[in-house]
């Protein structure tokens, strides 16, 4: 049976670009005669509010989107994360690495779709238990171990799976349990998610989350990267740039599941437009 998500990050309200990818995923997972299942990814200590998660619910049921069964929450899975963190270091994957992010960015020779690309310091070291560090994979090693890897998106078809682009990327880091590629990895595999539904802004992610799967011997998905919500300037919404909260619209008395049709229909406030493909930041 296909079962969809929609994975908040509880670190502000959510906005009309949330409600959208609500939309999207909780209709495809209807139209397969499945299940939407929602997850809060709030593993972020320094940003994550259980405020903002308990208004995502309550914005969710608003916009009649309600999931299906229990909601899952990251906090609740730090064993499953440690454990496959256990799993790639057995395989000899991961190293400890103290680089703060300015010398990462001095000292990175090439960008990647994250950013700067780890220009691999630390690589080769190995840690005390207690050290302050976090955890890279070493890629080219990691993609050499899981071969040629494919995977699948709805939109945009079959695609090689090239991990390497990112270079070596943190998977357990010093100030969370885990890192987002590995925690939604692990979360997706274990809440039975059969259609991996997201914006087009974290579609190069999927290259990172189809080798993970491969390393740690996890059922694989199909994507759905649908297209993001934008504002006039081509940027994608965000609260800090007055794009309405929800629950501001929630609370002035507006009809939930009447945005919910009118995203549907792609009638939009004015300003704003669908931005279909993939979605390059300014
Ligand atoms: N938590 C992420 C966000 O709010 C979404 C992650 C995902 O869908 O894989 O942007």
């Amino acid at each position: 049976m296909i079962r969809t998500r929609f994975a908040p990050s509880p670190n502000g309200p959510l906005h009309l670009g949330h409600a959208y990818a609500a939309v999207v995923a909780h209709d495809l997972a209807r139209a397969g005669g499945g299940e939407f299942g929602v997850r809060i990814e709030d593993i972020d200590g320094a940003r994550s509010r259980a405020e903002f998660a308990g208004q995502a619910l309550e914005d969710l049921a608003w916009l009649g989107l309600a999931a299906d069964g229990p909601v899952s929450r990251q906090s609740a899975n730090l064993a499953r994360y440690a454990a496959a963190g256990e799993q790639l270091m057995a395989l000899g994957l991961l190293y400890p690495c103290s680089c703060t992010r300015r010398e990462v960015a001095e000292a990175a020779i090439d960008r990647g779709p994250d950013g700067p690309i780890y220009p691999g310091t630390c690589r080769g070291r190995t840690a005390q238990p207690g050290d302050d560090v976090a955890w890279r994979i070493d890629m080219a090693r990691a993609s050499d171990m899981a071969g040629p890897l494919w995977w699948d998106d709805a939109v945009a078809g079959r695609q090689r799976a090239r991990p390497e682009m990112f270079g070596d990327v943190v998977l357990l880091r010093k100030e969370a349990p885990a890192s987002y590629h590995l925690a939604a990895t692990l979360d997706d595999a274990a809440d039975g998610i059969t259609l991996v539904t997201r914006g087009s802004d974290l579609f190069h992610a999927s290259h990172i989350h189809r080798l993970l799967q491969e390393l740690l011997g996890l059922p694989v998905p199909t994507w759905h990267h649908h297209g993001l919500l934008v504002e006039a300037d081509g940027r994608k919404l965000a609260k800090r740039r007055g794009s309405p909260a929800l629950a501001d619209l929630r609370r002035a008395g507006d009809d939930g599941p009447a945005l919910a049709d009118r995203l549907r229909a792609g009638l939009l406030p004015a300003g704003l437009s669908l931005a279909e493909g993939l979605y390059l930041p300014a």
